[in-house]
């Protein structure tokens, strides 16, 4: 026969749901598997209260339950409601009531607002810090890629003594002070606040001969240098994880990751958007008018447009693949010509008398646009 579920929590057929959630984290947090570890009764009670809780917290499920009672929800008879059927654990049950970071990555240490968010396994074993480099590369490194090797410095696993901290062939015994828990509660007013053991640093144990080169600590500061392979198409804010290259773990714990995060310079010719890469290049008026040929350069080299007579300012051409390669591969993006027609300045008295001989000569035809303009505008002026 399946148990009361409000019993399990300890509350009152009426209670709200505020109050049973109240129920569920005080009891949730005492019978934790990280708080009881290797304890089967612990670890049954935890799992009967998620049960418990993810029942009656749904209206739905709590209604059926106040009919049908805990046989409606066992699992064994028409599976529908059963609480492994649903794909939720009890450790999804508890991360979801504390608001814990997804995936069951849940720290002890979040709850009671101290130390960091890693686990703390027994042992004292530690986790490598990951690390994060700033790194600016030029935009044709972005375009083709590059290999950089960059220096970094910090903590990592000593070798003297493989992280342990102690000395070769040295004792440990049991931190008297936290009786090998690694914490220790301290009442702080009404609150019990349970801390990292300051005897031990949270190891349990204490090491009779610490390591010299480390000083027991574990961890030395060491100088690197890494090879870095940037892929074609990153942009500025592209994180790239090199595994395995954060700080070292200590007492068994695993490396953290090194994280590259990339800032690409502004280029004087290109800017890009998206995968796409505009230019703007400007053009003498004559060819605009007249046609013909313009170098412009791209990404890969230099290549020839071939321009209409009377090509209008700010009109754009495309030259397809000359883009960015996109990063998740498959492609590049285009290249955008923005044709910008440049007025010429600071003409010779000849020059300036040929262009107005010239501008004599045409006509409307010549210019549509100004012809079409002037119309409407006197329309508009009501002077027609
Ligand atoms: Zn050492
Ligand atoms: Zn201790």
């Amino acid at each position: 026969m399946a148990k009361d579920y409000y019993e399990v929590l300890g509350v009152k057929k009426t209670a709200t749901p505020d109050e049973m959630k109240k129920a569920y984290r005080k009891l949730a947090i005492q019978y934790h598997p990280d708080r009881n570890p290797d304890n089967k009764e612990a670890e049954e009670k935890f799992k009967e209260l998620a049960k418990a809780y993810e029942v009656l917290s749904n209206p739905e499920k709590r209604a059926r339950y106040d009919q049908f009672g805990p046989d409606a929800f066992t699992g064994t008879g028409n599976g529908t409601a059963g609480f492994g059927g649903g794909g939720f654990s009890a450790e999804d049950i508890f991360s979801q009531v504390f608001g814990g970071r997804g995936g069951g990555g849940f720290g002890f240490e979040d709850l009671f607002g101290g130390g960091s968010s890693r686990r703390r396994p027994a042992g004292g074993a530690r986790d490598g810090n990951d690390l994060r480099y700033n790194m600016q590369i030029d935009f044709i490194d972005a375009v083709f890629g590059v290999d950089k090797e960059i220096a970094i410095s910090k903590m990592n696993t000593c070798e003297t003594c493989k992280g342990s901290g102690a000395e070769a062939g040295s004792k440990k015994s049991t931190c008297s002070q936290c009786q090998g828990r690694g914490q220790v509660v301290m009442q702080q007013g009404f609150f019990s606040v349970a801390q990292e053991c300051p005897r031990c640093h949270a190891t349990g144990q204490i090491i009779e001969k610490p390591c010299k080169k480390c000083h027991g600590e574990g961890q030395v500061k060491t100088d690197k240098k890494l090879k870095v392979h940037i892929p074609p198409g990153v942009d500025t804010g592209s994180r790239l994880r090199v595994s395995g290259e954060g700080e070292g773990g200590v007492r068994g714990g695993l490396p953290g990751d090194l994280y590259v995060v990339l800032r690409v310079r502004e280029h004087e010719l290109f800017k890009r958007q998206g995968n796409d890469i505009i230019c703007d290049v400007p053009i003498p008026f004559n060819i605009a008018t007249l046609g013909g040929k313009v170098d412009v350069p791209t990404v890969t080299g230099k290549a020839t447009l071939r321009l209409k007579e009377g090509t209008q300012n700010n009109t754009t051409q495309r030259l397809p693949g000359k883009g960015m390669p996109s990063i998740r591969g498959g492609g590049r993006g285009d290249m955008y010509v923005n044709l910008v027609t440049e007025v010429p300045t600071s003409l010779s008295s000849e020059q300036q008398e040929l262009l107005k001989k010239f501008a004599q000569g045409l006509s409307t035809k010549n210019e549509p646009k100004q012809n079409e303009f002037k119309r409407k505008a006197a329309q508009f002026l009501g002077s027609e």
